[in-house]
């Protein structure tokens, strides 16, 4: 088995929905449209990150941590979901913001508000950029030390990547059931982990005439691909095992839909999200997904896309910052 050597804990019950998006390919012109729903979980509210926690509070625990470090922006989900995951485990946790503090109550349509219905402890390190809040965060874990705990610093890429790897073996044995013969996966591209770790299992398991599509919303081509070799290698080691196919082999990543940078929106990004809602009733969040439907819509306007294959598009989720103010 692949990950029988590997420290993991259960946070997805179920495989997540694969669902047609009849009506929203129909509009495009696409005809033979699939979405991985990774934004319909049981855990606090769902995406992509419960998979890679899964993998990250397995070592934790295995480490024989009794407290977990989590650190982003206000609104990431990244730290919701570390709460979340943190509450069912009953794990103590804090979570880290590069933001300045807020003294006013924690309202609904704030980000603080769910951390206050958790009961989660939040620290404000300042608006400073990810290598200072980096900083922060091991002067925090050494001063728990200090104190005789034993904290847990969550993020390590290759171990969060183990979770999209899992992911890979769910969609292929889903397409296999329900009888797609699936030619394209379509998911964003930020830090890695979780792209990275999909494409990785799908190189593994999956067959050589799958096409992958990463459409960037952080970093240009040439910031990415070095991030993804690492993580790539890194799961050749800790799996024990290499791909017969390689990283970039039918592998196509897109810079053009960035627009004006990570977390900005450009006037596709809403033109996508308002067609997903008005077509499917499904909402998407402005920094990862609707700029994955934007190039995908686009694509196939272009003529790009062969629109009669079977294409998936994940879902990594976010949706909950579409209701926070601060994004
Ligand atoms: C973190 C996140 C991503 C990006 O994941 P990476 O592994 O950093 O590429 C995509 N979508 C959502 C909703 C996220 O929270």
């Amino acid at each position: 088995m692949l990950f029988s050597q590997i420290p993991r804990i259960s946070l997805l019950t179920e495989p997540t929905l694969l669902e047609k998006a009849a009506h929203f390919g129909d509009t495009i012109g696409h005809s033979s449209l699939w979405i991985k729903r990774e934004d319909v979980m049981g855990l606090g509210m769902g995406g992509n990150k419960v998979r890679s926690l899964e993998f990250w509070l397995g070592e934790a625990l295995e480490k024989g941590c009794d407290i977990v470090l989590a650190a982003g922006l206000p609104p990431s989900n990244l730290c919701r979901l570390t709460a979340a995951a943190c509450c069912r485990l009953n794990l103590d946790c804090e979570i880290i913001h590069n933001a300045a503090p807020s003294n006013t109550k924690p309202r609904r349509g704030d980000s603080r508000f769910l951390y206050d219905l958790m009961g989660v402890r939040q620290i404000y390190c300042g608006p400073v950029d990810e290598q200072a809040r980096k900083a922060f965060v091991e002067e925090r874990a050494q001063e728990l030390k200090n104190q005789g705990r034993n904290p847990y610093i969550l993020g390590d890429p290759v171990v969060g990547a183990l979770g999209y790897v899992a992911a890979a073996q769910e969609l292929l044995f889903q397409a296999e059931q329900k009888h797609i013969d699936l030619r394209h996966v379509f998911i964003s591209a930020s830090a890695g982990p979780t792209e990275i770790g999909l494409l990785f299992g799908l190189r593994l398991m999956g067959g050589p005439d799958l096409h992958v599509h990463l459409v960037s919303v952080e970093y240009p081509a040439h910031t990415f691909w070095p991030i993804a070799q690492e993580i790539w290698q890194g799961l050749c080691e800790k799996l024990h095992v290499t791909p017969p196919l390689s990283l970039q082999y039918n592998t196509h990543f897109y810079e053009e839909y960035l627009g004006p940078g990570y977390a900005k929106h450009s006037p596709e990004t809403w033109l996508a999200l308002r067609l997903l809602a008005r077509t499917e009733g499904i909402f998407l969040d402005t920094t990862y997904n609707a700029k994955v439907f934007a190039g995908l819509t686009d694509l196939c306007q272009k003529g790009h896309l062969p629109t009669d294959e079977a294409a998936v598009i994940f879902h990594t989720g976010g949706v909950p910052t579409l209701l926070m103010g601060e994004e």
